[in-house]
This record gives C-alpha cells, structure tokens and sequence, in this order.
C-alpha cells in the first residue's frame, strides 16, 4: 500500500463549494474526502449518541466541540491514511486548537513524507447567502448531493439525479441560520488562515465566485496535479 501523500484542506465559508470542488477532486484523483458537516449530519440522521448532543449546535448554526470533532477526525484518517494517496479535509479545522490537534496527529512518523496544502476559498457574503437560498440537499445521508435550483424551477418535489431520493433545503440553510453560520466562520477563519500562513504548509487562494469548472482549473494548476 502507497502511503498518504497529499493533504488538503479547504477553507472557506459556508456555500463557497467546498463540497463541490472535493467532488471534481475525488472523481479526477480518487481521493478521499471528508466532510465535518456531512459526517455530523449523518450522525443525526441516524440518531447516534454523537448525533443527540450535536444536534441543537447543528441546527443553530454553531460549532459543536472541538473535542468530539478532533476524535471523529482522527477516527476517519487512521481509516483512510494508508489506503488513500490524497485526502481532502473539507471543514475541517475550523479553529486553531483543531488545526493544533491536526499538526500532532501528522507530526506521527507514518506522514513524514506527506505534504499539507491549504486552500482557501474567496467568497463575498453576498454571494454565500444567495447561493445558500438556492441550495437543495440530496435527503439520503449517505449521498447527500448538492443542487442549485431559482425557487420558481421548483415546481414539483425535486428528485436526486445520484439515487432518487428527495432533494431538501438543509435547516441550517434558512437565512437566520446562514447569517449566524458566517458569523461563526469569520470568527474563527482570520486567525485559522494566520496559524496556517506563518506555518510551512503550501497555501492556495482561489476565487470561487468563478464557475465551478474555472475554480477546479484554478486549483490543478496551483497544485500542479495533472487532471
Ligand atoms: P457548507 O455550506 O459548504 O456545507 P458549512 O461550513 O456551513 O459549509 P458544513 O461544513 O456542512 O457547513 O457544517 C455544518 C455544521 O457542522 C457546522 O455549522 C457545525 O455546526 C458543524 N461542524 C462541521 N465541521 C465542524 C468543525 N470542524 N468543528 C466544529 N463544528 C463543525
Ligand atoms: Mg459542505
């Protein structure tokens, strides 16, 4: 088995299309993707004690601890690490103290010839929140797909084209809750994109008001990986 080679980890607001890049990533390269959110959301969907306490933070639009999510993320990456050449932590950290758990797991012998790379992904609040207010969610908490739709194309009950089932609006996708999510982000983001600027890890800034396809061009031609 190859060992893992290539971390990235992407930073950016809610709806700057995190999810959506880690997509085109994991079909071009097969890497292995993370989603904090998506894993938290499965969670609660299958009502786990994890689920149970994390519900309410969840739904309002708050981080839930550092603690719960650093284990949650050491569990997937001890699962993945040696079968995968690159993973993408999408979420994940979200403040300097998980970034902090982050560089003690990979200061461990086994990623001492992986390289971490930082992707920051540029988006005006403006635009996260109109691109909130279209979102919908594949209802099945193992596939999760995203979708855009105008309110007015929603005629009848949307359909996920991935696996049939029905396409929702996330409750954390209603406007006070974006409004508290972005909060939350840009508490945390300046000193978490600081922490990483002053450490040795390789950083990407890509503006991801582009088209999604522009954005991907964008990041394997800051990378350097050949699609
Ligand atoms: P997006 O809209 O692109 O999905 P987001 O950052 O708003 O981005 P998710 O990443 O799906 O949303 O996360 C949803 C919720 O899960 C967060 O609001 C938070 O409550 C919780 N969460 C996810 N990752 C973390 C983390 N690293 N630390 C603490 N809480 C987290
Ligand atoms: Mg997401």
């Amino acid at each position: 088995m190859k060992p893992l080679k290539d971390i990235y980890i992407f930073i950016g607001p809610p709806g700057s299309g995190k999810g959506s890049l880690s997509h085109l990533c994991k079909k071009t390269f097969g890497w292995a993707h993370l989603s904090t959110g998506n894993l938290c959301r499965q969670h609660i969907a299958r009502m786990t004690d994890i689920g149970m306490q994390i519900d309410h933070a969840i739904k309002s639009g708050k981080l839930i601890s550092d603690d719960l999510m650093i284990e949650m993320v050491y569990q997937w990456i001890q699962e993945v690490a040696e079968a995968s050449q690159g993973i993408i932590l999408d979420g994940f950290p979200r403040t300097v103290s998980q970034a902090r758990a982050l560089d003690t797991l990979f200061s461990q012998e086994k990623f001492n010839n992986s390289t971490v790379t930082i992707v920051a992904m540029n988006i005006h609040d403006d635009n996260v929140i109109d691109r909130l207010r279209t979102r919908f969610v594949c209802q099945n908490d193992s596939c999760q797909a995203v979708y855009s739709f105008l309110p007015s194309q929603v005629k009848q009950q949307p359909i996920c084209q991935e696996c049939n089932s029905i396409l929702i609006q996330r409750v954390d996708d209603k406007s006070d809750v974006v409004y508290e999510r972005l909060k939350t982000y840009h508490h945390y983001a300046d000193d978490l994109l600081e922490y990483y600027r002053s450490s040795v890890c390789k950083m990407i800034d890509l503006n991801v008001e582009l088209p999604l396809d522009t954005v991907f061009q964008a990041f394997i031609e800051s990378t350097g990986k050949l699609a």
